[in-house]
């Protein structure tokens, strides 16, 4: 079988390996494809492993979709699945016995086991997506794909997934309320498909003027409004469409850039809730004065990871068929142009945009 293996920063080699031998209680998926995000262009710079979340070797991919080809009765039972069937692997393993798993939030578990973080020298090593197999540790969270949809609309379920997960539960956005969404990319026009879904009246997107084709989709996914940060001031363009109130919810997708979380406390409205999901490389933000959220009343909290309720969401919006999700899909790669779908990701191809790539071993 092939895998890509990640040996060090910005180096991933595609190896020819015999097919794993499986303990008796791990299963074994057949990968179809595995969508691709930011988090894996910050894996291949080395930025996990230099947050301490992963080690080399290892075989990144976070967003696999397969079909189940070996699992043992008990585990298919515990999942409702069975041989031949098509799923969607969440990322995060919970232990299932520490406070955070037993509270309910087992994304926070802290045993973090994590599909495409766990070192190859770990038992089979396959922990990842971006190869012709996954092997699955018996507690693991998977959902079941209908096989109607289309390999790259299924993927979709991780950044959609957030989507329901920060722009929907965590800033609890409900009927009729204004929501201003920073960053355009997938996981910002996820975060618009669950406003929308939850009855929000105005969704506002931001985008910088190369995200010009990502802000026309946005549109077509439901935002009310864009705006283009470089021609027009996001805080007096959010004013002007609330009357001067500011947005209910604030959702910040951007990663690197700090602006956002400065004009997120600027346009929330007083007693608005601002959520922030887009990681800035650990910097400090000149200008953040912390009382102006005191005398607005302010919600402000982080969001990691997404839950098994806002996966399923995902999964059964994206196969409702009610928006034009194939428009994201720009890119379907094999896993040999694994190198030029990062360079994709980070803008460095001239002349070639990526909205949403598909990796098909
Ligand atoms: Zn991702
Ligand atoms: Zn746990």
């Amino acid at each position: 079988m092939r895998v890509a293996v990640q040996v060090a920063d910005e180096t991933i080699e595609i190896q020819e390996i015999p097919m794993p031998d499986l303990q008796p209680d791990e299963v074994l998926v057949r990968i179809e494809g595995c969508g691709m995000c930011g988090s894996d262009l910050e894996s291949y710079r080395g930025k996990i492993v230099q947050a301490g979340l992963s080690q080399y070797p290892h075989v990144p991919g976070h967003e696999p979709v397969g079909h189940i080809e070996r699992i043992p009765d008990d585990v298919a039972k515990l999942w409702g699945v069975g041989v031949g069937d098509r799923v969607a692997i969440e990322p995060f393993v919970p232990c299932g016995v520490c406070p955070r798993c037993l509270g309910g939030e087992y994304r926070l578990c802290a045993n973090r086991f994590i599909y495409s973080c766990q070192p190859t020298t770990q038992g089979t090593g396959l922990w990842g997506g971006f190869a012709e197999y996954m092997v699955l540790r018996p507690n693991s969270v998977v959902h079941k794909v209908p096989d109607s949809i289309s390999i790259q609309d299924a993927v979709l379920f991780n950044p959609f997934g957030a989507g329901f997960e920060w722009a929907y539960k965590a800033a609890g956005t409900t009927i009729g309320d204004t929501v201003l969404i920073l960053g355009p990319g997938q996981r910002g026009l996820g975060s618009i498909v669950a406003c929308r879904e939850a009855g929000a009246e105005q969704i506002i997107v931001t985008g910088t003027a190369r995200d010009a084709t990502k802000l026309e989709l946005a549109k077509e996914f439901g935002a009310t409004d864009t705006i283009v940060v470089e021609e027009t001031d996001t805080v007096e363009r959010v004013m002007a469409l609330t009357g001067g109130y500011g947005a209910d919810r604030v959702v910040d997708t951007t990663s690197s850039s700090t602006q956002p979380v400065l004009d997120a406390v600027e346009a929330a409205r007083a007693g608005g809730t601002i959520v922030l999901a887009g990681l800035k490389d650990a910097k400090t933000i000149d200008g953040f004065i912390s009382d102006k959220l005191v005398f607005k009343d302010l919600s402000l909290r982080g969001a990691l990871g997404v839950s098994q309720w806002a996966f399923s969401q995902a999964i059964r919006v994206i196969a409702s068929g009610r928006y034009p999700l194939h428009k994201m899909h720009t890119h379907t790669f094999d896993l040999a142009d694994l190198e030029h779908a990062h360079a994709l990701l980070s803008g460095n191809v001239p002349g070639e945009e990526a909205i949403h790539i598909t990796v098909t071993p």
